[in-house]
């Protein structure tokens, strides 16, 4: 097939250098992404990706799938390569009588939660809405409602996958086992998934964000208290803490009745006050799409980007003391986020998935926007996170970054790994699905 003809296959554009478009086409979130790709095909359809793909593999093209281009390394955007670039196909198309979304494989996560609570009903999706929900849910998906409902994996119900062999298959728990388990914590190693099926739930759309905030040289006490509340909280509640400069707080975000969550606040606030001086107390009711958004700004593009994260199963005192040693004396701001509740519930052999044991979710993320600073940067942020190496029990697959093979060793077990390296062997033997954290094809 040549490009003449690759244009007249496919319904969208098919843009190359110089293209109006182009250069926004290739910009992701990163702004230390700056790629090439020769080709950029703005699908409109499974049938453009199948298209697409054929075309990439027939010209020995690398092949990236951009869906919110959040990926930190920018997998998306291959250097010299084909960019399958999903936004196009961005609609929401929400049953309320079934509880179910037809989510695109291109949307974002605010197209979701708009569609979804214009019924009263929510999914599980992240915390910034301009992320994708393809990457995200992809590696998982973890946000403010998943210790009631499970992560954003957990709750699709099917997926629509282009395969490399350029076949559109329905994948659900009954037609494709084995692809269902592995597109639920695989990430884009097994093809283009161009529509999600999501099941919804009754979500009347309040929230409260409860902070309470300390100088780092006085949390110590107070944060052991917050870990230790966390064991019995409400699933209404994920408990997170967020260190920047030398300010420590430590709260939780709550989605369900504000009055209820009040309460809680009122009873951590008195736990905490307990342990150390009275702390600076932030108590914000919210809808939950105020809630979904409020992050957008402070984590919205064209900012030079890094970042390292880890599991921890607990966090013990040493761990606690460890994170606040470095607070106010390197450059990245640090974030915890609890987990347990409905995510630990699903088996471990359920998904591809593997965090399930996670008590927290631990990133040390670094933004800056002078290139000269990128080394500095990076190191703080890797320093920071290396501190905590030896606690660690695993890495979330979404929060890798520029580890590598060794990530995705941190990210899955090695049972897990082998069962995904021979799934990818079946669905993509020739690895034309690699710029992601790959999981390279391995014969059973
Ligand atoms: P992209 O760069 O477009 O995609 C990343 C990779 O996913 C691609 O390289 C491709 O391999 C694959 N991919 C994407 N879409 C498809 C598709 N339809 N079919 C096949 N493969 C596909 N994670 C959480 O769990 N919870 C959060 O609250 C959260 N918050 C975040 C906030 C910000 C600001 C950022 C930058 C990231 C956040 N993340 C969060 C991490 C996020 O899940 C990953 O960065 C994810 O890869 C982003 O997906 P994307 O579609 O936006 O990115």
């Amino acid at each position: 097939m040549t490009v003449q003809q690759l244009r007249s296959a496919v319904e969208g554009d098919v843009l190359e250098p110089g293209d109006p478009g182009y250069d926004e086409a290739r910009t992701v979130w990163n702004a230390m992404v700056d790629r090439r790709p020769r080709w950029i095909v703005r699908c409109t359809s499974a049938d453009d990706v199948a298209v697409a793909v054929r075309f990439a593999i027939a010209h020995d093209l690398e092949v990236g799938v951009r869906c919110g281009g959040h990926g930190i390394v920018g997998h998306a955007v291959p250097d010299g390569g084909l960019m399958i670039d999903l936004r196009p196909m961005g609609a929401v198309q929400v049953d309320a009588g079934t509880r179910r979304a037809r989510v695109q494989g291109g949307a974002l996560l605010r197209a979701l939660d708009r569609a979804a609570q214009e019924h009263g009903l929510a999914t599980t999706a992240g915390n910034v809405s301009h992320t994708g929900v393809g990457g995200l849910t992809l590696g998982g998906g973890m946000g403010w409602l998943a210790r009631r409902h499970g992560l954003a994996c957990d709750n699709v119900v099917s997926f629509v996958l282009v395969t490399a062999a350029g076949e559109t298959l329905r994948v659900g728990a009954e037609s494709n086992p084995e692809l269902y388990w592995g597109l639920r914590g695989g990430g884009g190693n097994f093809g283009v998934v161009t529509e999600f099926e999501f099941a919804l739930h009754p979500e009347p759309g309040q929230a409260l964000s409860v902070e309470f905030r300390f100088p780092a040289s006085a949390a110590g006490g107070a944060m052991r208290r917050w870990r230790d509340a966390a064991a019995s909280a409400d699933r209404r509640a994920t408990w997170n803490a967020t260190i920047a400069g030398g300010t420590v707080s430590l709260g939780f975000v709550w989605v369900g009745d504000p009055v209820e969550g009040a309460a809680v606040a009122e009873r951590l606030g008195s736990e905490l006050a307990d342990a150390t001086e009275a702390p600076q107390r932030i108590v914000e009711p919210l809808s939950y799409l105020e809630l979904q958004t409020r992050e957008d700004d402070v984590e919205g593009h064209a900012w030079r980007r890094y970042w390292k994260g880890h599991y921890f199963d607990a966090l013990g005192d040493e761990v606690i003391d460890a994170v606040l040693s470095r607070a106010g004396r390197d450059l990245p701001n640090v974030s915890l986020q609890a987990y347990g509740g409905a995510i630990a519930e699903v088996p471990d052999e359920a998904t591809a998935f593997s965090g399930r044991g996670a008590a927290f979710e631990f990133v040390a993320a670094s933004r800056w926007s002078d290139p000269a600073e990128d080394e500095r940067r990076i190191a703080a942020a890797r320093r920071y996170a290396g501190t905590l190496d030896r606690f660690a029990s695993g890495a979330y697959v979404n929060a890798l970054a520029d580890e590598g093979a060794a990530g995705v060793r941190r990210a899955y077990s090695e049972a897990k790994l082998a069962r995904l390296r021979a799934l990818k062997y079946e669905v993509d033997p020739g690895n034309v699905f690699h710029l992601n954290q790959n999981i390279p094809p391995g014969r059973p």
